[in-house]
């Protein structure tokens, strides 16, 4: 039988895709140059932030700072999002597509460092700093949003921005109580920035693993330590001999795993036996299932440990997770044409003048700083995936469409989670990749409002690729709060002296200039560290 003329025009219609809106391209070139034009308030974003240098959950200064700032560019504000104090969300504009995006923004503890300085200088000692770059991914966003929303608002383009903070990522303390909450519950797709040291997305599983945070205390009984020992049961024995267990089961355990362990409680002095103490492990692995054996086998022996010491083991305390992510193919695939339009920065001699000295500072190959865009990374075998650091922006990942932008406002070849980290960070270095970055997601957001047919396909991998076997299952329980009182002590500590070098944009172009840093500083020719007096 000959199919129906109208059954003929539907197929024809299914398998045409729809051409891309001929404005979308002027658009892009209009937000690119907006962006470029906004450079100078990046830069300030990216000091600001810098400069307040908070710890997870602490992040007080911050987010009044982006809250403020939001709100005066027209944004309606949510503060205290899902029971977190320097939580918030951020929305502007109207119906569909709900573009969501989201960065970081807590520091590193002891990674205080002078920006523009190749070797180790503190701006205060001990102090909290931004040794991995999270002073700099709102900035990213924000200047996207306001370049996006100045073409919307004139043309009348229907869409929502939503943006919103990635509260104590170190801690992967909050975005799972965001899923939780429903943030995203109406949300089409998240656009996630994060720095790097290159301008790079990815698809598919990433190389790191998810985790769980589990602080195990235990309960002894204190008595003199030298008087009548034999009347106490120190709950630090339980502590150390959880430890040594895990540490001998650590040779039996996958090679994909990480686990790792700080004694925040380990008693109070010595001649008092511990009545109390606390061991604090991160357990990392691929998938929930590997995470949830992991942490079943922790809780075994924190019980043997108890058992041992004749102390007891008290409930124990998830303070964060994440699950690994998985990144969106199709939104991964967008963003990457983006990626190639923008390119990388153009560095100065200075710029690659300090990456150099850090690079050789910290005896690794001195190849400066990025000129070579990287490939768009496809889809790891799960051979390739060898484990590593956890996000939880994973939690994120399995419940909407989302990818990572990585923006290149730092240096290759550092620790990570280091005073070295932090050096590029209010720097021209930092200033340009975030410009970068903001082009991409800008233009990627555009690509999103402009295409409904885009979000239709980022849905269609989520639903139909990702998910079809494997269901997020939170690995916060339904009794579990966020940990909000994590680094208190240490910002009280340090807050007064921090305050003192809080930057003044007002005052001064740069935060460099305000700390009357030249740049770059590298270590002087008698091997002193110019830079590591204090200001
Ligand atoms: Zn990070």
């Amino acid at each position: 039988m000959m199919p129906s003329v109208n059954v003929l025009l539907l197929v024809v219609q299914a398998v045409t895709p729809p051409s891309i809106p001929p404005q979308l391209a002027a658009y892009k070139q209009e937000v690119a140059r907006d962006v470029a034009s906004r450079s100078q308030f990046t830069q300030q974003m990216v000091d600001q932030i810098f400069s307040f240098a908070e710890l997870g959950f602490q992040e007080t200064e911050t987010s009044r700072y982006l809250v403020d700032l939001l709100r005066k560019n027209g944004f309606t504000l949510h503060e205290g999002i899902a029971g977190i104090p320097t939580a918030w969300v951020a929305t502007w504009g109207q119906g569909k597509p709900v573009i969501s995006l989201g960065s970081d923004i807590d520091d590193i503890p002891q990674a205080s460092q002078k920006p523009g300085v190749a070797c180790h200088a503190p701006m205060i000692e001990g102090a909290p700093g931004h040794g991995e770059g999270h002073n700099s991914g709102q900035a990213v966003n924000i200047t996207a949003a306001l370049a996006v929303k100045k073409i919307m608002e004139r043309d009348h383009l229907p869409g929502t921005i939503q943006i919103w903070p990635g509260v104590a990522e170190e801690l992967v303390g909050t975005k799972a109580y965001y899923v939780r909450d429903g943030l995203f519950k109406d949300v089409d797709l998240v656009l996630f920035s994060h720095v790097d040291d290159n301008l790079a997305t990815s698809w598919g599983d990433v190389s790191g693993n998810g985790l769980v945070s589990v602080l195990f205390s235990f309960q002894g009984k204190s008595a003199h330590a030298a008087g009548a020992p034999w009347r106490g049961r120190s709950a630090l024995d339980a502590v150390e001999l959880m430890d040594i267990g895990w540490n001998f089961r650590r040779e039996h355990l996958r090679l994909q795993q990480r686990s790792h362990y700080v004694i925040p409680n380990g008693g109070d002095q010595p001649n008092v036996v511990p009545p109390t103490a606390a061991v604090w492990y991160y357990l990392r692995e691929l998938d929930y299932p590997h995470i949830m054996e992991l942490y079943a086998l922790a809780d075994t022996i924190a019980h043997a440990a108890a058992m041992m010491t004749s102390t007891t083991l008290l409930p124990e305390r998830i303070l964060g997770s994440a699950w690994p992510g998985h990144f969106n193919k199709v939104i991964a695939q967008t963003m990457y044409e983006n990626i190639k339009q923008v390119g990388l920065p153009e560095w100065s001699e200075p710029d690659q003048r300090l990456a150099k000295a850090l690079q050789r500072e910290l005896g690794v190959p001195d190849s400066g700083l990025a000129t070579t865009l990287d490939t768009l990374r496809p889809a790891l075998k799960p051979t390739e995936r060898t484990g590593g650091g956890s996000d939880d922006i994973g939690d994120v990942s399995w419940n909407v469409p989302t990818v990572t932008l990585r923006f290149p406002s730092n240096i290759p070849g550092l620790p990570g989670h280091n005073w070295a980290n932090a050096i590029s960070m209010a720097t021209p270095i930092a200033h340009k990749g975030a410009t970068a970055g903001a082009k991409v997601m800008a233009m990627t957001m555009l690509d999103f409002l402009m295409r409904p047919e885009l979000v239709a396909q980022a849905w269609d991998y989520f639903r139909n690729v990702q998910t079809k076997d494997i269901k997020y299952q939170p690995l916060i329980r339904p009794q579990d709060r966020p940990a909000i009182e994590l680094n208190r002590d240490i910002m009280a500590k340090f807050r007064p002296q921090m305050r003192r070098l809080y930057y003044d944009p007002s005052k001064y172009r740069t935060y460099l200039e305000q700390l009357g840093i030249t740049y770059p500083t590298e270590r002087a020719t008698d091997g002193s560290c110019a830079g590591s007096a204090s200001p």
